[in-house]
């Protein structure tokens, strides 16, 4: 059996890594590095934190008017809004204000006072983007208004690479983001899944044809008199997610994947019968 192909890019704050299984390795080798030169290329049109990307620009000139984007942009974004709805604000690309209002406290270590979240979460819904998809425009309803795609970025460029690998042929694959989020192609040779491994129930799952994301309330957390305060933020209430510690999701999309686990983060275990229903092929869980 050949050696696996393996490769890594780092992008959007995390590393991606990529297994390929197959007979001929420099045709792997291609197929993978166009496949992550897409992740490369996601994240410079969505990342928030790159003042020259799509959403660079929309968050600091939409308040004022159309942005002009790409139309990849447009539809992320239509795509994400409409999976805010689905959830009922429980992923929510419009969490930007709270973001930086939780991350600035993190700096100084004080928990924001209540006028100040209040504020915030007046800037946090789905309606507050809108976007022009014959026009190829976004614009933000208010100023302070601010896109932050960090909850499914990484499952969007896992699901383009994917659709590069797929493309190419490949039939025995396993990419990561960070190890938040995998996806994977057909099954290792000598098994038939993937195994992932995490400290979850029965300590991981198998995977085939398909992704799973994880969710984590502490990944990057500050305390404050010995509270703990989590990067996911529950946008009904504007605080940081206490309860749970952890949610997954399994399915066909990486991006729903990536957006749903959050979601289910912040509604909790009481949301699984829903969210069950509403996206079959999907499933998630708690703990
Ligand atoms: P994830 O690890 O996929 O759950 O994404 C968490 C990241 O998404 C955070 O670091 C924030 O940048 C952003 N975020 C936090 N809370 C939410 C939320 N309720 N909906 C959407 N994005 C969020
Ligand atoms: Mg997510």
């Amino acid at each position: 059996m050949p050696a696996p192909v393996l490769l890594a890019v780092h992008a959007m704050a995390t590393r991606f890594e990529l297994v390929l299984h197959g007979d001929d390795a420099m045709r792997l080798r291609a197929a993978g590095e166009e496949a992550l030169a897409e992740i490369t290329r996601a994240e410079q049109l969505l990342s928030a934190y790159a003042p020259a990307s799509d959403i660079g620009r929309i968050n600091r000139d939409g308040a004022a008017g159309p942005v002009r984007v790409m139309a990849e942009t447009c539809r992320v974004l239509r795509q994400c809004l409409g999976l805010a709805r689905a959830t009922h604000g429980a992923f929510d690309v419009t969490v930007g204000p709270l973001v930086r209002l939780w991350r600035a406290a993190g700096e100084v270590g004080v928990v924001p006072d209540a006028a100040a979240i209040a504020e915030a979460r007046l800037l946090v819904g789905a309606d507050q983007v809108i976007v022009d998809e014959d026009a190829l425009t976004v614009a933000l309803a208010r100023p302070g208004v601010a896109i932050d795609l960090g909850a499914a970025g990484k499952g969007y460029a896992i699901d383009l690479a994917i659709g590069v690998l797929r493309e190419h042929g490949v039939t025995s694959a396993l990419l990561h983001g960070g190890t938040s989020s995998v996806h994977v192609i057909g099954h290792p040779p000598g098994d038939d899944a993937w195994p992932i491994g995490w400290d979850g129930p029965n300590g991981g799952i198998r995977l085939r044809d398909g992704a799973l994301a994880v969710s984590a309330p502490h990944g990057r957390a500050f305390e404050v008199d010995g509270v703990s305060y989590g990067h996911v933020l529950d946008p009904a209430t504007g605080e940081p997610v206490q309860q749970a510690r952890g949610a997954g999701v399994t399915g066909p999309s990486s991006l729903v994947c990536d957006a749903c686990s959050t979601a289910l983060l912040v509604r909790g275990p009481s949301w699984l019968p829903e969210f069950r229903q509403r996206w079959p092929g999907y499933d998630g869980w708690t703990r």
